[in-house]
């Protein structure tokens, strides 16, 4: 084996989406960054994929969104909300930048291009390349050693940036694997493609469809005409989901005429994919010359669709940080930490929002009446809290739950104790959410309302790499997106 020492300025270990957005603006400052990942590109991963306005202009920053329209996909304009009480919700997304819709690009599709986007940017994007461990000097991170199948080399580094998913490595070496808030979540996802039975003609919508406790999206995705569809539903019933997962759809077509009103006629399936592994949480993302970027540092529930946009936006503002202090340990050091601050400020609502609605179980008159507040007019109000055109506490504001709450309570048919026993078990929730995100400071450890325990983030430390894993990633490629419709 090769014992070469290589030198770059930043050492990045994860190519999707956290990894490119801060290998580009890095890169395009003229610093030398190595972006390495066990993975050989195509290759899918674990994901849904949807991007509201807001993350698609993460794509237009990094110089990645015309290579992906030309791959066509829908672009959705849209939210609609159906609720199986007829409560109906149709909003058009707020713009960003100029961009007024939504993309679903399969992650294998989407993510060949962020590295084709970070090359293009100056990175040295290296395939098939895992990282082993972090090395250090002097108390600080100082580089990796990484395995090819042929060699094992060490990168000497100024920074070092675990941008390697849940089960970071890099977070186990930095020592920051634990947790320090978590939340276990009730919902698994089990999503599946279909050739829409609109066709290219399907609504310029995400559209979400809630009957008896389920929550089903409809997504259109790419290329045009196909559809992704995501059953995101008691995460108790994800085993029964694997072990029958034609049954598990009829199911769930049956109990919403709605939605089986709209996919029930959809051809060419693919296969099934489930996890019930979506625990939320924050770890430590930042110290001497190392930070972790998106799910390395922080994953919430996938219902709120902004794991991408954040992995870009904050991947790119690392790199934007770093940029200008790479070459100063005391400055890079505290930029990373300003880094860190500034992510949880800008994710804490989403977080705890995910939490809330990752429960699972039928919505209450009371949540279903705080839902009707926002039917009746076109202004993007539900749609802003994927958007995050306001913190959620700015949209779901006391006001409305009030006016909800007075509704619920009038109707005639109300079961009001079981309503007010309601408001009393959410209080906390609601109060804790907001403290934490206007008072509670940096790393705040004091739990709130929304989180639940029993999270799950694996075993305490990641599987070492080993090439293995390589053939692991080679074979999860064929399991979705539109290119590979026709075999599944
Ligand atoms: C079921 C599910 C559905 C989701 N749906 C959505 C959605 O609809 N919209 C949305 O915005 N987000 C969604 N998310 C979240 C989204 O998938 C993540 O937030 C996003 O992928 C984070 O990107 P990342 O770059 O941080 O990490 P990842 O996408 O996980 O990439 C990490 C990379 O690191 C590489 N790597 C790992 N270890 C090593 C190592 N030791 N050496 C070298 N390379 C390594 C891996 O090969 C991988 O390529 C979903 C997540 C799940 C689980």
């Amino acid at each position: 084996m090769s014992t070469d020492i290589e030198q770059a300025d930043v050492v990045i270990v994860g190519a999707r989406c956290a990894g490119t957005a801060a290998a580009v603006p890095l890169a395009r400052a003229g610093h030398k960054v190595i972006v390495i990942d066990k993975a050989k590109f195509p290759a899918d991963t674990m994901s849904t994929h949807v991007l509201v306005p807001n993350g698609v202009q993460e794509l237009q920053f990094m110089g990645a969104l015309q290579k992906i329209l030309a791959l066509n996909p829908s672009r959705s304009r849209y939210l609609t909300l159906h609720d199986d009480d007829g409560l109906e919700v149709k909003e058009r997304f707020t713009p960003f930048s100029g961009i007024d819709y939504g993309l679903c690009v399969p992650r294998d599709q989407q993510d060949v291009l962020l590295v084709e986007s970070a090359r293009d940017a100056g990175a040295d994007v290296r395939e098939r390349t895992g990282m082993t461990e972090v090395v250090w000097r002097d108390g600080r991170a100082a580089g990796v050693r990484c395995k090819t199948r042929e060699a094992e080399y060490e990168i000497q580094a100024k920074l070092v940036i675990g941008a390697d998913g849940r089960k970071s490595r890099v977070a186990a070496e930095v020592d920051a694997w634990t947790p320090y808030r978590a939340s276990k979540n009730g919902r698994g996802f089990a999503f599946r493609y279909v050739d829409d039975p609109r066709g290219e003609d399907a609504p310029s919508a995400f559209q979400i469809f809630r009957a008896h406790g389920n929550q089903v999206l409809v997504l259109p995705s790419c290329p045009a005409g196909r559809t992704l569809v995501v059953n995101m539903t008691d995460a108790a019933k994800i085993p029964g989901i694997r072990a029958d997962p034609d049954a598990s759809w009829q199911e769930m077509l049956d109990l919403d005429p709605a939605l089986d009103d709209r996919i029930g006629d959809a051809t060419n399936l693919s296969r099934l994919i489930a996890t019930d592994n979506l625990s939320a949480y924050y770890r430590r993302s930042s110290g001497p010359a190392w930070a972790l970027a998106g799910d390395a540092g922080h994953f919430k529930d996938p219902v709120t669709g902004n794991g991408m946009r954040d992995a870009l936006k904050f991947g790119r503002l690392l790199g934007e940080a770093a940029a200008v202090t790479v070459h100063d340990p005391a400055e890079l050091d505290l930029a990373l930490r300003d880094w860190e601050a500034a992510r949880d400020a800008d994710t804490i609502s989403t977080y705890h929002w995910g939490n809330r609605e990752s429960r699972p179980g039928p919505s209450t008159p009371l949540v279903r009446e705080v839902l009707r507040t926002f039917s009746g007019n076109d202004a993007p109000n539900l749609s802003d809290t994927f958007n995050r055109a306001r913190p959620v506490e700015a949209i779901i504001t006391p006001g409305r739950m009030l006016k909800g709450l007075v509704n619920a309570l009038r109707a005639p048919d109300a079961d009001r104790r079981s309503i007010l026993r309601e408001v009393v078990a959410e209080l906390p929730a609601e109060i804790g959410a907001r403290r934490h995100r206007l008072l509670d400071g940096f790393r705040s450890t004091r739990s709130a309302g929304t989180e639940r325990d029993g999270w799950d983030v694996g075993s305490g430390q990641p599987p070492s790499w080993r090439p293995a894993a390589i053939a692991d990633d080679d074979r999860a490629t064929p399991l979705a997106g539109a290119a590979q419709s026709a075999a599944l």
